[in-house]
């Protein structure tokens, strides 16, 4: 046995510290508050929320929401119940909390013990939650999300009219706001937009009368006619472009870099990576770095590493845990182990990166995994 006396264990050590972890994320709160500012700066007078699902686009729910509260933000958005739940506790009583994916049946009451507000999805949704106001004995509040043509989430027209013609459709529900989601905001030209906008008219319309919201990041951009009473930003606040068409009007939030773990002389004629989908040419000079596709970065994801204002194209395919970078571009020895590359960054945005992998900002974001040292930072 070789037994290790629990005693001696480093305890500074975790996964995620700093001289531990393989790469570090770097979020900026301050930037984000500043988004924040100045997508409520277009908005003038209507209300803006901060949505964090999916663990604040994977940079953090709770601080994204300490940074927002900071600004002033008291309506939150997650997809689902756990992160509402999870959100509260990080939080505290007061702002709303709106569940989007909707309360699964028979956790009602587990939504109603942390003060989550419902976004009621369908008929059946509605009649679970106005069965559980009657329990609590007080009336529960909700978004009513109706399906203005998107297909996704959301009472079709033809429940709305079912619902309008029941005069106890709504009892002991507390309509914060009448909701829908548009499927092609980033497109301004897209005539959808516009037939959307005119369908969310109509179904609000049938409702009891309350706020209305439709408005995503780059619905803010469409224009006034888009803003009603509530916009539902998330992409925006993290720096990802609303209007992938123009420049970004955002600052950017994330910065990811990657250790560099040895460095080495390749000659020519030589299989690099898995498969040897890449052999040198001629020799050349290589480095390793400590992240890979079990990081969230995707062996198709974009394919360089910047190190002051250098190009490192990587060299084959990404492993789980590794990257081969081509680091020729750079005077010899200027790289050296335990360096950091730019993943992510001033050199290569959110928007690049997915732009090179045939995706979007959302998923680059999102993809980023729980291995990193992050580090949280007012810039
Ligand atoms: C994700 C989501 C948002 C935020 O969308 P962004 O494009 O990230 O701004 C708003 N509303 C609903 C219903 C959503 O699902």
């Amino acid at each position: 046995m070789n037994d290790v006396p629990t005693r001696s264990l480093p305890e500074e050590v975790t996964a995620t510290s700093e001289v531990a972890a393989g790469a570090v994320l770097t979020i900026d709160l301050g930037a984000i508050r500043e988004n924040y500012r100045r997508l409520k700066a277009r908005l003038g007078n209507v209300r803006c929320a901060g949505v964090l699902k999916a663990d604040g686009y994977g940079v953090g729910a709770s601080q994204v929401a300490a940074a927002l509260l900071g600004e002033g933000c008291d309506i939150f958005f997650v997809a689902l119940l756990g992160e509402g739940v999870a959100l509260r506790r990080s939080i505290g009583p007061g702002p709303a909390i709106f569940v989007l994916n909707g309360i699964p049946p028979g956790a009602e009451q587990d939504a109603v013990a942390a003060d989550l507000c419902a976004v009621i999805n369908s008929v059946g949704q509605l009649a679970a939650w106005r069965a559980a106001g009657r329990r609590a004995g007080r009336k529960l509040p909700a978004a009513i999300q109706v399906d203005s043509g998107m297909s996704r989430l959301g009472m079709a027209p033809r429940d709305v009219e079912r619902v309008a013609t029941d005069p106890h459709a709504f009892d002991g529900i507390d309509i914060r706001f009448v909701m829908s989601h548009l499927a092609c905001a980033d497109e301004p030209e897209h005539p959808a937009n516009e037939r959307q906008r005119l369908a969310f008219e109509g179904l609000r319309k049938m409702l009891p009368a309350a706020p209305a919201s439709l408005a995503n990041s780059s619905g803010i951009f469409l224009g006034a006619r888009f803003h009603y009473d509530l916009a539902r930003p998330g992409a925006a606040l993290y720096g990802i472009n609303p209007t992938p068409a123009r420049s970004n009007p955002m600052l950017p939030v994330v910065r990811l870099e990657a250790k560099v773990v040895q460095t080495r002389m390749l000659e020519a004629g030589v299989g690099v990576g898995y498969g040897h989908t890449f052999h040198t040419v001629a020799p050349l000079t290589a480095a390793t770095i400590s992240l890979g596709y079990a990081d969230g970065w995707h062996r198709r994801a974009a394919s360089a590493a910047w190190f002051e204002g250098a190009r490192l194209p990587f060299l084959g395919r990404v492993s789980m845990d590794s990257i081969i970078l081509d680091i020729s571009a750079l005077p010899s020895g200027k790289l050296r182990e335990g360096d950091l590359v730019e993943l992510l960054g001033p050199s290569q945005s959110v928007d690049d990166a997915a732009g090179h992998a045939g995706t979007i900002g959302y998923e680059i974001l999102t993809s980023l995994g729980p291995r990193f040292h992050r580090r949280y930072v007012y810039g």
